[in-house]
């Protein structure tokens, strides 16, 4: 199909808005997720639950994704091995975030996830290690290009 002048070309853009995947049960804990990621101007992606989490990500591939562990059914743990274990999902950057690190340390760090929380999150802290996961995933991108 011939483009309009004037209209731009989808293309991969680096500086387009970035978007991020919050996987989270808890309705309290998914808006001040998307709070926090929406007012730093990222586009936000919900699920409520880890197969449809793993499904979103499949199908939009984000550039992150903040996943809870506790979450009906499946452990988001689960789906974050899944996640790392689908070379079309690999590379997008995993941060686990839970109340119980202690009881999940070791799941926590077999899961592949890029970095963990522990909840309460504190906002810079959260903001910070989004934006060096992101940072370093540009990086890494443009070696392979
Ligand atoms: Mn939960």
């Amino acid at each position: 199909m011939l483009q309009a002048p004037g209209v731009e070309r989808p293309q991969k853009n680096r500086s387009a808005v970035k978007r991020v995947l919050v996987v989270e049960d808890n309705p309290l804990n998914m808006k001040l997720f998307s709070a926090m990621l929406a007012a730093e101007g990222y586009g936000v992606l919900q699920a409520v639950d880890a197969p449809s989490g793993v499904e979103i990500a499949r199908g939009s591939l984000p550039d992150l994704i903040v996943m809870d562990v506790n979450l009906p059914g499946m452990s988001g743990l689960d789906a974050t091995q899944a996640l790392k274990a689908d070379s079309a999902t690999q590379e997008i950057p995993i941060i686990v975030t839970t109340a119980y690190s202690k009881q999940y340390a070791d799941e926590i760090k077999a899961s592949g996830c890029d970095a963990f929380m522990a909840k309460p999150i504190g906002v810079s802290q959260f903001l910070e290690e989004i934006e060096k996961l992101l940072r370093r995933r540009v990086a890494a991108a443009a070696y392979v290009t």
